[in-house]
């Protein structure tokens, strides 16, 4: 028999509004993003650092993208495979010329309905763009950020910036500023905290190097709003080959917590949560619809109530996971959601978090 136990969230900032830590000898700083610390990081970004910052998907790890030796330093930090590409954020359409060849009508039409926002196109590279950029891949994926902190940094870098997600490879996606530091903190140069993420799940990723376009990523853009523009629009198959073959960054377990991860639909979830239990394992659960009989509070169990709301539960997501793994549970078991809208790239994350671990869909 189990209670619920309501989970706080904990402050980014310290309360001189600034924080740093050390990791061994090297200190990354973090700035409330005002204007001085945003022409601060433009500098850094200038002079081939790396600065994390706020977008309206997630917290990027931004680096020049035209610049071969800082993007080298991304894959170092985050401890990322160097074929894995970068998403390159600009502030200005006419930037995309710079990066991308044969942009057709229908990419027009797409920047023109979701730029800026959560939609990443991934066109044909031009010259100026570093392959280790692209992963060693001859397309580029380009993305302009809605997040007024992020078109403000790019446009005073003076450059498009490369940013994937700001966490060590294979962890939860960074929405808040101490995210970042929890996997980041003596790897890079500064954090610019502007508070939470709105959207909390990364962008849609389109190749539009295929005809009908493909979603190689769900995200915040979602696949009925394409094809309101586009007709049709295929989803990358789930299966292993196709998905490493059309975008590198699939290949892995990803999002993933420390804990184990099992992905549960709702008429199953109260029986494994019990089973878990008896077994001696500390559980933690992410609900949603059902019911969990209460009962007095338990140290082996934490409960987190997620969002009915699709884009609430979005914006949540991958605290809720950091949040859970910060109890030092050895399971999460989720409620499984709704593949339909956001919920396609909420499912998207969980099962990659889920991968290579027991199933119970
Ligand atoms: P992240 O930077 O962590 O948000 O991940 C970026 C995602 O975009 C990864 O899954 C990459 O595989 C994908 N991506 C980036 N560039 C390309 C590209 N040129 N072709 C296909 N997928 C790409
Ligand atoms: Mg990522």
């Amino acid at each position: 028999m189990w209670c619920l136990l309501a989970l706080g969230q904990r402050n980014s900032t310290n309360d001189r509004g600034t924080l740093s830590r050390y990791n061994g000898l090297v200190r990354t700083a973090v700035l409330p993003a005002d204007e001085a610390a945003i022409e601060r990081a433009a500098r850094i970004i200038r002079a081939g650092g790396l600065v994390a910052f706020p977008t309206e998907t997630v917290y990027g790890l931004g680096a020049d993208a035209l610049n071969e030796s800082a993007v080298r330093k991304i894959f170092i930090a985050k401890e990322r495979p160097f074929d894995d590409p970068l998403i390159v954020h600009i502030a200005h359409i006419q930037q995309l010329a710079l990066l991308a060849r044969h942009i057709s009508q229908r990419v027009w039409d797409l920047t023109e309905r979701f730029w800026p926002g959560p939609l990443t196109l991934v066109l044909p590279k031009t010259d100026r763009v570093p392959s280790t950029t692209t992963g060693g891949l001859d397309t580029v994926a380009v993305r302009m950020p809605s997040h007024l902190l992020a078109r403000k940094l790019i446009e005073r870098s003076g450059c498009p910036i490369a940013a994937p997600s700001a966490n060590r490879f294979g962890r939860p996606s960074p929405t808040t500023a101490q995210h970042v530091l929890e996997d980041l903190d003596g790897r890079i140069d500064l954090v610019l905290d502007g508070g939470p993420t709105p959207i909390g799940v990364e962008s849609t990723v389109l190749d539009l190097t295929q005809d009908p376009p493909m979603i190689l990523r769900p995200g915040g853009v979602t696949l009925e709003a394409l094809q309101e523009i586009l007709g049709e629009v295929r989803l990358l198959s789930s299966s292993a080959s196709e998905a490493a073959k059309r975008s590198p960054g699939t290949r892995w377990r990803h999002y993933a917590p420390q804990a184990q991860l099992l992905l549960v639909e709702s008429a199953k979830l109260e029986q494994i949560v019990r089973e878990l239990l008896e077994d001696g394992k500390r559980v933690g659960v992410m609900v949603r619809q059902s019911h969990l009989p209460c009962s007095p509070p338990s140290s082996v169990l934490s409960v987190i109530h997620m969002p009915l709301d699709l884009s609430e539960y979005a914006r949540r997501l991958f605290a809720a996971l950091r949040e859970l793994d910060a109890h030092r549970v050895d399971v999460i078991v989720v409620e499984t959601v709704e593949e339909r809208g956001l919920g396609r790239a909420i499912m998207d994350r969980l099962r990659k978090a889920a991968q290579d671990e027991k199933s119970h869909q």
